[in-house]
């Protein structure tokens, strides 16, 4: 399949600039065509433009057609077909059954926010009717729902190259909400990038959908970023990625003269909290289990286990020993990029170093490219109250257990934990009982807690939450997994003694839509 190395400003393909990168296979180290062209100032600017243009009759658009252009964008990327796959494969070096997966997970996303806008409650209609012999005021005809924010920037992660990227979560929540959306492809993916945006042009051309519905930028320097960030225009940033980007970008946004809302999630630690009972009886299982989910996808996952605590006893030497068994047996992946590899590598180099860790085991360095090695190093939770960056993300396979004295030491650790995605606890059921406190005190620092699983795998649904306080996203109060995650590109709009022809059809008397509405307090369809 042809790949151009331009940028899409809306259906139109530019390429003004002469900063041009290539993307590189990180199994063999080695450039591939073609080249790229970086967005120009200019060219974010007019893809901005267009976006704000469009806005203006897509945000319009009923849910059923809003439906039919996810559905249609899920259409397309399948039609793509095996080169997306193969040219994904070259830029990732992720195996084909992983992207096959993420493909139909990222399809899948697309027809959940279909079928929620099409049913449309999520609009959260309100009315409450006019009461003119209220006293000692009149009461006035009241009626609110969302309404879509305006043009949005999104930026997607490296590690996710369909679900968390161009036509990822963030972009399909963005569309469903009546958004018009300006894409920063990830340098690490953009063959991958141009190929899915091609795909969402395409279903706007299907369904004679406004130009500046959506468009795409290249690019390899920050700047591009950043310009989409600081335009006046844009109304709202969806971002996946590295603390350091997404709270750079968070700052960029709050330094503008209007600051808008940046939804960034970011990386985490996702503590494992092992209680004694669980130690005791499945120490094997839970060693074995815990190897896999620190290895899975070569640790590429913002809900990798980074963080382990048992309390100190001869049952947490035995499995301790077993984790480093089961760690030295596991091999090393090809990681996403060289430049990850060399993050990964001084991560594990200042654990290495710091004062109170020691390095318990590391597995095999099997194979060619840029490999990550799982390790597992060990510590105490006297260093960890000295020492705040052992809580932060090593993004790779390798995870730091951390041994705590006792129930109170574990309470003042968790008092200590700053926002995570997940936490996980493993206990049996008199641990659960006994540690009640325990994990009712850990809703404060995380946005998903699991008991007697693993943080890696994120069901994609409705009750889903992907998220967590800071610093795991900048707004703790939302979710980019699930259908929630449309509330971030929509605001409460309030419509006063409006007459039945300008109101929204989801607000119109005799609800013409069917939707589930808030009627005077009371949930109905009438
Ligand atoms: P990244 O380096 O932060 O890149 C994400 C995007 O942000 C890229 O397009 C990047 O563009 C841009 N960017 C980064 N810093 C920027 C800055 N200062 N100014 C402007 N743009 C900037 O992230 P990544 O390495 O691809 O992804 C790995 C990280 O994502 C891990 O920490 C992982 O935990 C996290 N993650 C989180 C989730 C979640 O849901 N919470 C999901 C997946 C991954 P340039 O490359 O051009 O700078």
């Amino acid at each position: 399949m042809y790949i151009t190395g331009l940028n899409f400003t809306g259906k139109t393909l530019t390429g003004k600039s002469n900063t041009i990168f290539e993307a590189e296979n990180p199994a063999l180290g080695s450039k591939i065509a073609p080249s790229f062209h970086e967005a120009t100032q200019e060219e974010v600017g007019e893809a901005i433009q267009k976006a704000n243009m469009a806005f203006k009759d897509y945000s319009r658009k009923s849910g059923p057609e809003k439906a039919t252009f996810l559905e249609a964008i899920a259409d397309e990327i399948m039609a793509l077909g095996k080169a997306l796959i193969q040219r994904c494969k070259e830029e990732t070096g992720l195996p084909e059954a992983r992207l096959n997966g993420e493909r139909g997970r990222t399809v899948d996303q697309l027809c959940m926010f279909a079928r929620l806008v099409r049913e449309g409650c999520w609009v959260d209609a309100r009315i409450e009717k006019a009461d003119p012999s209220r006293d000692p005021a009149p009461k006035p005809d009241v009626r609110s729902m969302q309404r879509a924010l305006g043009p949005v920037g999104i930026f997607g992660a490296s590690n996710f190259p369909f679900a968390f990227s161009v036509a990822g979560g963030d972009t399909a929540s963005a569309l469903a909400a009546g958004c018009t959306v300006v894409v920063k492809a990830h340098p690490a993916h953009p063959g991958t990038c141009e190929l899915v945006a091609s795909a969402i042009i395409k279903a706007i051309e299907k369904c004679n959908l406004p130009d500046g519905t959506f468009s795409m930028v290249q690019g390899q320097s920050t700047s591009v970023g950043l310009a989409i960030v600081r335009h006046p225009l844009i109304k709202a940033i969806g971002f996946t990625g590295s603390f350091r980007g997404g709270k750079a970008l968070f700052d960029e946004a709050n330094a503008r003269t209007e600051p808008i809302p940046v939804y960034a999630e970011m990386g985490s630690a996702n503590p494992v909290i092992i209680l004694p009972g669980a130690l005791k009886e499945r120490k094997e299982s839970i060693a074995k289990d815990l190897t896999a989910s620190v290895t899975l996808g070569v640790g590429q996952f913002c809900t990798n286990p980074g963080l382990v605590f048992t309390e100190r006893s001869e049952e947490e030497g035995s499995f301790r020993e077993l984790l480093s068994n089961t760690i030295k047996e596991a091999s090393s992946g090809v990681m996403l990029s060289g430049g990850l590899q060399q993050s990964y590598k001084r991560g594990l180099e200042k654990l290495s170093q710091t004062n109170g860790v020691t390095l318990l085991a590391e597995g095999k360095e099997e194979g060619q490219g840029y490999l990550g090695v799982p390790h597992v190093f060990q510590s105490t939770s006297e260093s960890f109250f000295t020492d705040e960056t052992l809580e932060e993300e090593v993004f790779g396979p390798s995870t730091l257990t951390v041994s705590v004295k006792d129930k109170q030491d574990l309470l003042k650790v968790i008092g200590k934990l700053k926002g995570h995605l997940t936490i996980t606890v493993h206990g049996t059921d008199e641990d659960l009982k006994n540690y009640a406190d325990v994990i009712r005190s850990l809703e404060q620092k995380a946005g998903r807690l699991i008991i007697n699983g693993y943080p890696t795998g994120v069901e994609v649904c409705h009750a889903m939450v992907h998220g967590g306080p800071f610093p795991a996203t900048t707004d703790s109060r939302t979710t980019s997994v699930g259908t929630t995650a449309i509330t971030r590109f929509a605001r409460p709009v309030c419509y006063q003694n409006f007459p039945g022809h300008l109101l929204p059809d989801e607000l119109k008397d005799g609800n013409p839509l069917k939707i589930w509405r808030l009627m005077d307090g009371n949930l109905t369809k009438e």
